[in-house]
């Protein structure tokens, strides 16, 4: 069989993968729009990144989303960026040329965006919870909306801090603040309080913030999506917030990646049933 006529492959690239929803989504878009490809979870344990990368074209891959935790080493690997990876200083999405050059692209801001804009948000106050790979992604893309404030909290004072500094570089119109304890990020006064931490993701993962810090005006949106509802969001909900957890930045940030692998537009219905989010 020729390489044309194989049978091309994506994936997931990361470690550890398996509880992915990404080839759920993706499988269905492409067999929807009989594109003759899969989309595979490569499970890479990081000893074997710089040979799974060599293999590619071997493998057939033509494109794969990149999770945790090779967004940023995969950066070195990149023959162009996207304006989104350069600001933000990661990948989640690489397209593989004919050549086996790498194409590296960020689809999480946009997927948050795009979600937000489905929600009907717009959010002006904003409180961050996280400073790693996704608050990165959410936090430029508050930048790009030009929210007016957005605080930061993350146990790792200097992955906040650091990242502030490229915010306020990038992003003059922000007012951007780090905080050293959670409770100074004075929810009382936003409208937007992103979790973008891994914190929730356990039955046993305390509780990140006390219902008394809660108001009507507080929108909760948590990026973990497995669990759907997290603790915190069970709080929003009996406190009657609007709330929100990670599947549609999931899916959107999936709909962008498969227009980048694919250049075709994905049936968004067919993905988001695929995904359990509900049309
Ligand atoms: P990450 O790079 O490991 O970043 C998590 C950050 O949270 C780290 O800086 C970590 O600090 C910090 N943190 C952990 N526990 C904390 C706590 N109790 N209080 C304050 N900060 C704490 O992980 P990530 O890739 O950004 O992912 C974060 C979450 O977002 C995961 O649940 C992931 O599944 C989800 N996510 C969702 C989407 C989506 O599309 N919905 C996309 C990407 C990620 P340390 O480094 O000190 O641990």
């Amino acid at each position: 069989m020729s390489l044309k006529t194989k049978e091309k492959i994506y994936g997931l690239l990361g470690f550890p993968v398996k509880h992915s929803l990404s080839p759920r989504m993706h499988n269905a878009a492409l067999a929807a729009l009989k594109i003759k490809a899969k989309y595979k979870l490569f499970p890479i344990p990081p000893q074997e990144f710089k040979n799974f990368i060599a293999s590619l074209k071997v493998k057939n891959i033509y494109g794969f989303n990149v999770t945790y935790p090779y967004k940023e080493e995969i950066l070195s690997f990149l023959k162009t960026k996207s304006v989104e990876v350069k600001k933000i200083g990661a990948a989640n999405t690489v397209v593989v040329d004919r050549f086996g050059k790498l194409h590296g692209f960020n689809t999480d801001g946009l997927g948050f965006i795009q979600d937000l804009k489905v929600l009907k948000i717009r959010p002006q106050k904003v409180a961050l919870i996280g400073a790693g790979g996704a608050a990165k992604a959410v936090s430029f893309a508050c930048g790009k909306l030009k929210v007016q404030e957005l605080c930061i909290y993350d146990q790792d004072k200097f992955k906040a801090l650091s990242l502030f500094k490229k915010l306020n570089s990038e992003y003059p119109e922000t007012k951007f603040d780090v905080v050293r304890r959670i409770t100074d990020l004075d929810l009382a006064k936003k409208d937007l309080l992103v979790n973008a931490t891994p914190v929730g993701m356990q039955a046993t993962d305390a509780l990140l913030i006390s219902g008394r810090d809660l108001h009507p005006g507080l929108f909760v949106y948590d990026l973990i999506y497995s669990p759907r509802e997290t603790k915190l969001l069970a709080l929003a909900k009996a406190h009657n917030l609007n709330f929100a957890n990670g599947l549609g930045m999931l899916f959107y940030q999936g709909v962008f990646a498969f227009r980048h692998f694919t250049g075709k537009n994905p049936p968004l219905k067919i993905m988001q049933e695929a995904l359990g989010k509900g049309a």
